[in-house]
């Protein structure tokens, strides 16, 4: 006999079977089902506060061609940049006396020792000039072990590295296949980081073309699987100047990829409930309430893009990312308002550290 959506949603541990007909679910009904049992899963294991993280977008500078990134190497129409120390300095103390706790570096993938070496003399000036009272997500990309570890020690506290899609024929459509873009290196800079002592996050795009809900719940289980400590993710959305686009016409109408979302965000924090979810910007592009349904949805973490306006422009993985004009201080203003509309708290300065790794690491 067919199982109700509340008999799944009470399993101690969903099969892939019940995630995919949770997935599936079209009615309006059921569908708000699952995402007040995530409101209700989070208030009751993280609670109902929301964590910071201020968004440096150092450098678009990548070496890699993944076929759905506006920012891809072989994409000849970006005008490449990297942050002077002295911005990026600026947003980190913007984020500091603004209460953050917390703030997010994110880079194109670069590699050698001179990047190695960028990225450590910030977190440890970063740290000199906020007093060490924030903590640090880098999203840097593959890197060598020893390259992670010199990171750890510089002061990075968390790691957030995309695999995208766990299914590999799915990765080889949305990447190139070739050694620079292997699979299975992916698998190995995420095991690096869990052994340098990272609090380690990942996260796929949802509604990429030719993906099933089979494929998204195997994502599901996968993050499960790696015992991971935090997720970013949210819906793919296409960008005009990047290889996958021929494919755009295949895809899941905009409505449907933002709800799909809404339920794996939910279903995410249902079966982990200690983790960080970020509640993606990408939410926000496909419907303007986005960034506070993803946090109603189960999501406890939000991005304030602190990258100086004029740059801002060539960071655009997808088309149409929101807020590229905002100024760090307006955007930072209205979120507090939305925020609190919604019946939840900003934890300022605070570090918003993953409960999962502090229940993982006290075992
Ligand atoms: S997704 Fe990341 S690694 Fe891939 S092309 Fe874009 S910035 Fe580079």
């Amino acid at each position: 006999m067919k199982m109700q959506v509340s008999e799944m949603l009470a399993q101690q541990k969903m099969t892939k079977e019940m995630l995919v007909e949770l997935l599936g679910l079209t009615g309006q009904t059921d569908r708000q089902t699952v995402l007040d049992h995530a409101l209700a899963v989070k208030a009751a294991s993280v609670g109902r506060k929301v964590y910071l993280r201020g968004l440096i977008e150092l450098s678009n500078v990548c070496g890699k061609n993944c076929f759905y990134c506006g920012i891809r190497a072989g994409n000849k129409q970006v005008h490449r940049y990297t942050l002077a120390e002295k911005e990026v300095i600026d947003a980190a103390v913007f984020a500091w006396k603004h209460q953050f706790g917390s703030l997010v570096i994110q880079t194109g993938e670069q590699s050698g020792e001179g990047f190695a070496l960028l990225i450590e003399q910030l977190l440890i000036r970063i740290h000199e000039h906020t007093r060490h009272e924030l903590t640090i997500t880098l999203s840097c990309g593959e890197q060598p072990a020893e390259v992670y570890q010199r990171w750890k020690k510089a002061g990075a506290d968390r790691y957030l590295l995309r695999i995208e899609t766990t299914n590999r024929q799915l990765y080889y459509t949305i990447h190139p296949n070739d050694a620079h873009h292997a699979y299975e290196n992916r698998l190995e800079a995420l095991h690096h980081l869990r052994n340098s002592g990272f609090q380690v996050g990942t996260g796929v795009m949802i509604g990429l073309p030719g993906q099933t809900l089979e494929n998204l719940a195997d994502d599901l289980l996968f993050f499960q699987k790696m015992d991971v400590d935090m997720v970013g993710m949210g819906p793919y959305i296409e960008h005009a100047d990047t290889p996958l686009y021929s494919l755009a016409d295949t895809l899941r109408p905009p409505k449907e990829r933002f709800e799909l979302s809404l339920l794996m965000i939910a279903l995410l924090r249902i079966n982990m409930p200690y983790i960080n979810i970020a509640s993606s910007t990408a939410l926000e592009t496909l419907d303007p309430l986005g960034r506070q349904k993803g946090l109603l949805a189960g999501a406890n973490v939000v991005m304030p893009n602190l990258t100086p306006v004029s740059d801002r422009v060539n960071y655009q993985l997808y088309n149409n990312k929101p807020n590229l004009d905002k100024d760090a201080s307006t955007s930072t203003a209205s979120l507090n308002t939305v925020i609190s509309e919604i019946g939840e708290t900003i934890g300022f300065a605070e570090p918003g550290n993953s409960l999962h790794f502090k229940r993982r690491t006290a075992k």
